[in-house]
């Protein structure tokens, strides 16, 4: 695999990328939880758990 220097665009620094879609390093990706996944997730997680408790009470 071919590392190519990238600028992240959440911080506009240099990271070397592990592939050619990777925008953002990986500093960033821990950072921002990388919201357009994981983070949605996880709130979705909660929200359907929290849902599924209010749809037993009633
Ligand atoms: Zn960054």
């Amino acid at each position: 695999m071919v590392r190519l220097p990238r600028v992240c665009l959440c911080c506009k620094s240099l990271f070397d990328s592990a592939w050619a879609g990777e925008r953002v390093c990986l500093r960033c990706k821990g950072t921002t939880a990388w919201r357009n996944g994981g983070s949605v997730a996880a709130s979705n997680f909660g929200q359907s758990a929290s849902r599924s408790g209010r749809k037993g009470s009633s």
